[in-house]
């Protein structure tokens, strides 16, 4: 039982490694497959005893508290995404030649025949959004599809599903594509690959090696950031099939195989008759919403997939047209007094927030909470020129506030030296004090909330009720 594909599970001994989102619902379905079932789980909690309960009244074996140990006659594990490859359970099962599959490679195994293709999108940033502006494209085309893969919504209910899709577009972490070893994509993107969640992984070059094996098998298009040599690195290591292309995006002029924007239209030299010569027009810049640098950088990705799965270009416009990002990304929420006051709460990293910093001229930037263990030199350096002034929270807020007096002394900052949740009201209206009409107040944190806040959403609620108090108090 390797990485090829299994057809029979009649009493096949596979140990399911977590209880929760996956676990359940993946021991459940192998479980009327046929196949005898544990489930090992760290934790014995209430939570997890009531799930136990559930699966053991199925007839499935269930070990509260020992995610460790290997269980007798495994034959096969299938992990929990979010299971770090460096656990001892991992370990027993290399030593024993188990192999072992994430949720999205039980998704690709259990499969039909005439299934449908998927259309795979990684990357530090911007996943999400693509993924969205992917399927608008597509339905808008006239196909049957859906956003499905680690923006919530289960692959395995889909490929087990009623519904019939002519094409998918799936959002993949870096986890998951850790443990989805026979995944062959139609085509894939890795919009951009900046240091995350190395604590996972080990090292940025695990990190981006997985982030790689979404190109791996792929048929048509392997679609690569051309400002991003990392991401065209990876289509170069892969082993792709025979004609497969590589297709950059830019936000410049595209040469052939290129997808790009030239006076404001976006447009296509890859998927036309004769790229040397010609190019096809797609949509205008005004069409992406917002039409912030990365965000047509996400469009150009979702254009492309879709034009390598045949998709008129009428569609791409009238896809991107259709498409309305989801909530604290780079929304939105008011002008108080000629200022712009825009959430971007799901900024959780550097790499993200130098993206929406980029996209505004004169910033009042609301910024901190958990660092996760990055820098803030490069992030401040690049947009200092930018910043009217800084209000940070946070636990970390010292990390920023200290790169912040290095490299851009002149900018004024605002330490509020809080944690608690009521601390952006204050965040806020501070920020209203450094603003000047025209300026955009941005909160675009680059660090995670907990510290603070339950998730991002709650963050960024908390930034609009604040700016919402201004308004009325205005
Ligand atoms: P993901 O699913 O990868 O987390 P999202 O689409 O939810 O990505 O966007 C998360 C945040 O990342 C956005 O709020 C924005 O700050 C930033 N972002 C989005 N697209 C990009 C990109 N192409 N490059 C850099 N940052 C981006």
């Amino acid at each position: 039982m390797g990485s090829g594909k299994v057809t029979d599970w009649q009493g096949k001994r596979v140990t399911v490694a977590g209880l929760g989102v996956s676990g359940v619902p993946a021991a459940k379905v192998l479980h009327g497959l046929g196949a005898l079932v544990t489930v090992v789980n760290d934790g014995d909690d209430e939570r997890s005893r009531a799930q136990a309960a559930e699966l053991e009244a199925l007839g499935i074996t269930v070990r509260l508290g020992d995610g460790a140990t290997l269980p007798e006659g495994t034959e096969l594990i299938v992990t929990a995404p979010g299971w770090r490859p460096d656990k001892p359970l991992f370990a027993a099962a290399a030593e024993a030649g188990v192999p072992v599959w994430g949720d999205v490679e039980l998704a690709w195994q259990l499969r039909g025949p005439d299934a449908a293709p998927w259309l795979a999108v990684t990357g530090t940033n911007g996943k999400t959004t693509t993924v969205q502006m992917l399927a608008s494209i597509l339905e808008a085309a006239g196909l049957r599809t859906a956003a499905v893969g680690n923006i919530g919504v289960s692959l395995l209910d889909v490929v087990l599903g009623e519904e019939q899709y002519d094409v998918l577009a799936v959002e993949l972490s870096s986890y998951q594509l850790h443990w989805a070893p026979s995944l062959r994509a139609h085509s894939a993107a890795v919009l951009n690959l900046a240091p995350d969640h190395l604590d996972w992984h080990g090292s940025m070059e695990a990190y981006a090696a997985d982030k790689g094996r979404i190109y791996e098998g792929n048929r048509i298009a392997c679609v690569y950031n051309v400002a991003d040599k990392a991401t065209e690195d990876l289509v170069r290591e892969a082993d792709v099939e025979e004609g497969c292309r590589a297709i950059g995006f830019t936000l410049g002029t595209p040469g052939p195989s290129q997808l790009g924007v030239v006076e404001g239209i976006l447009v296509d030299r890859a998927f036309v008759e004769n790229r040397q010569k010609n190019a096809q027009e797609l949509a205008e810049v005004s069409d992406v919403n917002p039409p912030a640098p990365h965000n047509i950088a996400n469009a150009l990705a979702a254009a492309a997939l879709a034009r390598a799965f045949g998709v008129p270009a009428t569609a791409v416009r009238d896809g991107l047209r259709a498409f309305t990002p989801d909530a604290h990304r780079i929304a939105h929420v008011a002008d108080v007094d000629g200022v712009a006051y825009v959430d971007d709460s799901k900024a959780t990293n550097t790499h993200a927030a130098e993206a929406s910093l980029a996209a505004y001229e004169s910033i009042v930037w609301i910024a901190g909470g958990l660092a996760k263990g990055a820098a803030f030199e490069e992030l401040v350096v690049k947009s200092a020129k930018r910043l009217r002034g800084a209000v940070l929270i946070g636990a970390d807020r010292a990390l920023i506030r200290e790169a912040l007096a290095r490299h851009a002394p002149e900018v004024p900052v605002v330490d509020l030296e809080r944690t608690d949740t009521g601390a952006m009201r204050a965040a806020v209206r501070e920020a209203r004090g450094l603003a000047r009409a025209g300026d955009t107040v941005l909160l675009a944190p680059a660090c995670a909330s907990m510290d603070m806040f339950t998730n991002y959403n709650k963050r960024g609620d908390a930034f609009a009720e604040a700016v919402r108090e201004l308004g009325v108090g205005a």
